[in-house]
């Protein structure tokens, strides 16, 4: 970090402020993109969105000093203008009296709500994106998620919900062999809101469903222009996630199967990607469902896969073509023995029960090197590309035949 009279530079990668941390500053973000993690109470890391130019971050630092309620890093290059609880006090005594008083008076009752909702979990009304992120993330607030899933079902129709797509890479031949489709909302309001908090409050109040036929069908579109662009013909995949909503649906297969045709989408190159425990909510259901998509052609991945509590046993049940390493394992294999002994085991796995592997989360090039040497077959992560939009993504395949690690 930087200082330069009140500005201060943060590079790609830095901490801003830490949760938990006493701060005496906030910032108006000027240029660049943060990222703002919250770790919830059963120590996850969950990211609540993005904030750009002209968002104010760490507001409450200069209301009541309180410790700062979330980690913020930033994703770009940025430049802050610094607001320490001094500049505010003196600002605010500075101004007009009315304008003060009325500052001063929301401030408080901003303040009260937050520690009213802090005590009681309630509902609030007003509350800036952070704090409904915050709030919603940590309690679960009912009222809240309604708001949301319905403004949620809007905005899939009104073009602010779009996809991003994450090569995923054959780390024996080097080549990009297709993505991930990934749902990316960017509210008119309060910016970018991350999937990690809609696509819960989506599964529970059911618009999942519609997201879902949503998402399939512009991800096959994509795919076809992408191979159109590019010369691609008919050798990359489309991985999609679809939830246990989906699943129940009673014309699933179908459902799927038309919108593939009707892209002209060869059903070999969709890949669905579901997790251990929608297996396990409803077993048969689920393993006829994935049996006609298996007859179909698709192929069938397992999300997340070492982070359900299930038997190992299921693996025979269902129909399953592909396994994705959690990128929690993947992400510290270098540092923690008994990671690396999950991602030899889970690889050596899938050897034996003919499915094929990839690794989620790969940031750097040891983890690529090694996981090829471990004999994985594919791997996706920010090493080799992050989530793009199509266009980013037809350029990225034109670029390089092959990657480079
Ligand atoms: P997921 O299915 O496990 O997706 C992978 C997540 O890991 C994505 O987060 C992706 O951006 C992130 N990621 C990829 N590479 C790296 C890396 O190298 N390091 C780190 N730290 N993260 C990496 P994203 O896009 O925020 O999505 C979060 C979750 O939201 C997804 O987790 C998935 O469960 C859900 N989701 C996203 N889009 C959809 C969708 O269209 N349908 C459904 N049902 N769920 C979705
Ligand atoms: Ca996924
Ligand atoms: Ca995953």
């Amino acid at each position: 970090m930087e200082t330069t009279g009140s500005k201060k530079k943060f590079s790609a990668g830095d901490i801003i402020m830490k949760q938990g941390e006493a701060g005496q500053s906030a910032y108006i973000i000027e240029e660049g993109r943060v990222d703002i993690v919250i770790e919830t109470p059963d120590g996850k890391q969950q990211s609540v969105g993005t904030r750009g130019a002209g968002a104010m971050i760490g507001e409450m630092a200069i209301v009541d000093n309180a410790p700062r309620t979330a980690t913020v890093k930033a994703v770009e290059d940025c430049i802050l203008l610094e607001i320490t609880s001094e500049d505010f006090a003196r600002r605010l005594e500075n101004t007009d009296p009315v304008l003060r008083m009325t500052t001063q008076v929301i401030l408080t009752r901003y303040r009260d709500t937050l520690t009213r909702a802090d005590i009681t979990g309630a509902g609030k009304n007003w509350p800036p994106a952070e704090v409904i992120e915050l709030s919603h993330a940590e309690k679960g607030d009912a009222v809240q998620n309604i708001k949301i899933s319905n403004e949620f079902s809007a905005a899939l129709k009104n073009g602010e919900v779009s996809l991003h797509y994450q090569p995923m890479i054959d780390l024996q031949t080097h080549q990009i062999s297709g993505f991930e489709a990934l749902m990316r909302w960017e509210h008119p309001e309060r910016g970018f809101i991350s999937p990690n908090i809609f696509i819960p409050i989506a599964e529970e109040s059911g618009v999942i469903v519609e997201a879902s036929e949503w998402a399939l069908k512009e991800s096959c579109k994509a795919l076809r222009r992408m191979e159109q662009r590019t010369g691609r013909d008919r050798d990359l995949f489309m991985s999609v996630n679809f939830s246990s909503r989906d699943f129940v649906a009673e014309n699933f297969v179908d459902s799927v199967y038309t919108t593939i045709s009707e892209s002209d989408v060869r059903p070999e190159q969709l890949h669905i990607e579901i997790t251990e425990r929608m297996l396990m909510d409803q077993p048969d259901h689920a393993r006829e469902t994935l049996n006609m998509c298996r007859k179909a052609g698709m192929d069938i991945s397992i999300d997340d896969f070492g982070t359900g509590y299930s038997s190992l046993s299921y693996l025979n049940y269902f129909p399953i073509g592909i396994l994705k390493i959690d990128r929690s394992f993947v992400s510290d294999m270098h540092s923690n023995e008994g990671s690396m002994a999950l991602v030899k085991s889970i690889i050596g796995l899938g050897k034996n029960m003919k499915m094929k592997i990839i690794a989620e989360g790969v940031e750097h090039q040891e983890e690529a090197k090694s996981l090829k040497e471990l004999g994985c077959d594919m791997a996706q992560g920010y090493y080799f590309a992050r989530p793009m939009p199509e266009a980013d993504v037809t350029k990225f395949i034109a670029q390089a035949d092959t990657i480079e690690f």
